[in-house]
């Protein structure tokens, strides 16, 4: 069982239980990056020529993924962490957390290197209502997790589940990609190439973070058959469905007007897109049946690249080999 107390014996971490976790920690570590090996700088000329819309878009972006990045590590480390016994998932959360306390520090990095204030972008967050209510979201279900939880309980699995459907599949599964799809967007136009690159680096770190949640998700079912009940799992879908409709109204904030020949209604076309991806990655048929609006996407983030990912070594991302497009 991958849930519950660790005992001393979960401490050893042969013979390993879980190869998908432990094959996860050793492509992560392969994937280790920094913000300052990407040449920002270059970038600095592109942005001051940008519309104010354009930059009201990067500013905005960064409102939303520093604090987020944060947030995912609370909800790994009180929500995941303490309810799991296999030593190769708690390596693998390790450094996950390590990896979102570097996006965290690259988007420090934006901060610095582009003209914008750095009050400000911290505040918007605080006074956002569509930024706050995807926050709340993410906090109702850590909350229930934090609140004397007991893991061997069907209703203490069911809390864990929940959160990480909350955090992993909708918040960094549908809306940190509906954040990329835009910051990479700019490069479609040959705009902020560098700023893509860091944001490459950034998608291919949650790409694993969603696969080992997934991962996760499905291993508890499958360990744990008393807990996909049907309610239970109308009640998934519907939390996937609120998040992409929380999704839908930050994005008429992020913009007014369009942008670069994008706006609310095409991103949020991208939005549904996904969510039907993470829906069918957790075993529901797709509900929006929207098509991909932005098919060059789909060599950034394909999920046939998650699905396929023990079969398909990622050598071209591999620590020892790794410069840069
Ligand atoms: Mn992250
Ligand atoms: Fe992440």
């Amino acid at each position: 069982m991958i849930l519950g107390k660790p005992m001393s014996a979960d401490m050893n971490l042969r013979p390993i239980k879980y190869q998908w976790a432990y094959d996860l920690y050793n492509q992560a570590v392969a994937n280790t990056w920094f913000p300052h090996e990407i040449a920002l700088g270059e970038d600095l000329e592109d942005f001051k020529k940008m519309g104010a819309d354009e930059k009201h878009a990067v500013s905005f972006l960064m409102s939303f993924f520093n604090p987020a990045e944060l947030i995912v590590n609370r909800s790994l480390a009180l929500g995941v962490y303490p309810y799991l016994k296999a030593p190769e998932a708690h390596l693998y959360l390790a450094k996950q957390m390590w990896e979102e306390a570097n996006h965290c520090q690259a988007f420090e990095y934006v901060l610095e290197t582009f003209p914008l204030d750095r009050e400000k972008v911290f505040n918007v967050h605080l006074e956002t209502p569509s930024i706050k209510a995807k926050e709340d979201f993410i906090a109702y279900y850590l909350g229930r997790m934090t609140e004397n939880l007991d893991i061997s309980s069907l209703s203490g699995k069911q809390d864990l589940v929940r959160n990480l459907v909350a955090f992993n599949i909708v918040m960094e599964g549908i809306w940190f990609y509906s954040g990329f799809m835009v910051a990479l967007s700019f490069r479609q136009k040959q705009q902020l190439k560098n700023f893509a690159s860091m944001v490459d680096w950034v998608v291919r770190d949650e790409s694993l973070h969603l696969k080992f949640g997934l991962n996760l998700i499905l291993t508890i079912l499958e360990e744990n058959p008393e807990v996909a009940t049907p309610e239970f799992a109308a009640e998934i879908k519907k939390i996937v469905i609120d998040g992409v409709n929380l999704e839908n109204t930050y994005n008429q904030d992020l913009f007014p007007r369009g942008i670069l020949g994008i706006n609310a209604g095409y991103v949020n076309q991208y939005v549904r897109y996904v969510a039907d991806r993470r829906l069918e990655e957790l075993g529901f048929e797709p509900h929006f049946k929207d098509a991909n609006p932005a098919q060059w996407m789909a060599t950034e983030t394909d999920t046939l690249e998650l699905v396929n990912f023990f079969e398909a070594q990622n050598t071209k991302y591999e620590v020892d080999n790794r410069a840069h497009k």
